[in-house]
């Protein structure tokens, strides 16, 4: 079975690539698969963008379609940035550094710091089934950012558990227990029980 998935990002294609090739399955890149699109993501959850970028990869490729959608929720911020956390602050916050010093001002000196990182994933096939999966990663936002490692949130994101923000750690580290790697465990599990019904 070949899924394409609706990135083009080389790290989230071989984090796929990873974890599903112990099911036979074989992840291309939306270029492998001869199609270059952009899908808005007009959804209001991260469940529907997944779907709506995995539909929209499958109908114009005709194959099986895996898209992600993950972002960070504060909970003394009501859950924001969420969905909209690569955009966070607008046309204000040009890169992760600004973004990071907008959500602390935002968070002020708030008592409050629990927050997590949540990734959905949808799969749709083109003979109508659908999937989709979940994974989280709770944490603390830090006040100021440590360490160089990761992306996006990385650097306020503290593991109480490793005593280390997300960017003091590997790659490898990050990968265990990341909300990504526990979505596509949960996605993997869900894949298998479709595989096993065939
Ligand atoms: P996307 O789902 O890859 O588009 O990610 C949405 C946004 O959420 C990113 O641009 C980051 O700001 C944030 N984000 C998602 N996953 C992570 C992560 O593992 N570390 C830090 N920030 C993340």
């Amino acid at each position: 079975m070949r899924f394409v998935l609706a990135s083009n990002n080389p790290k989230k294609l071989r984090e796929m690539r990873e974890i599903l090739s112990e099911l036979g399955v074989e992840v291309i890149s939306q270029s492998e698969a001869g199609i270059n699109i952009e899908v808005e993501e007009t959804g209001d959850t991260f469940e529907e963008n997944a779907m709506l970028k995995a539909e929209a990869v499958m109908e114009a490729s005709g194959l099986p379609a895996i898209a992600d959608d993950s972002g960070l929720m504060v909970d003394a911020l009501g859950g924001a940035p969420g969905i909209h956390s690569a955009r966070y602050g607008g046309e204000d916050c040009k890169n992760d550094a600004e973004r990071i010093e907008f959500l602390l001002r935002n968070m002020g000196d708030t008592e409050n710091r629990r927050a997590s990182f949540v990734s959905s994933i949808a799969c749709a096939f083109p003979d109508g089934r659908r999937l989709t999966a979940r994974g989280k990663c709770e944490g603390l936002i830090l006040k100021q950012p440590r360490g160089s490692g990761g992306f996006g949130y990385d650097p306020v994101f503290y593991l109480p558990e490793f005593k280390m923000t997300m960017a003091e750690m590997t790659a490898e580290e990050k990968n265990k227990i990341s909300h990504r790697s526990n979505a596509l465990r949960d996605f993997k599990i869900k894949l298998e029980k479709i595989y096993s019904k065939e």
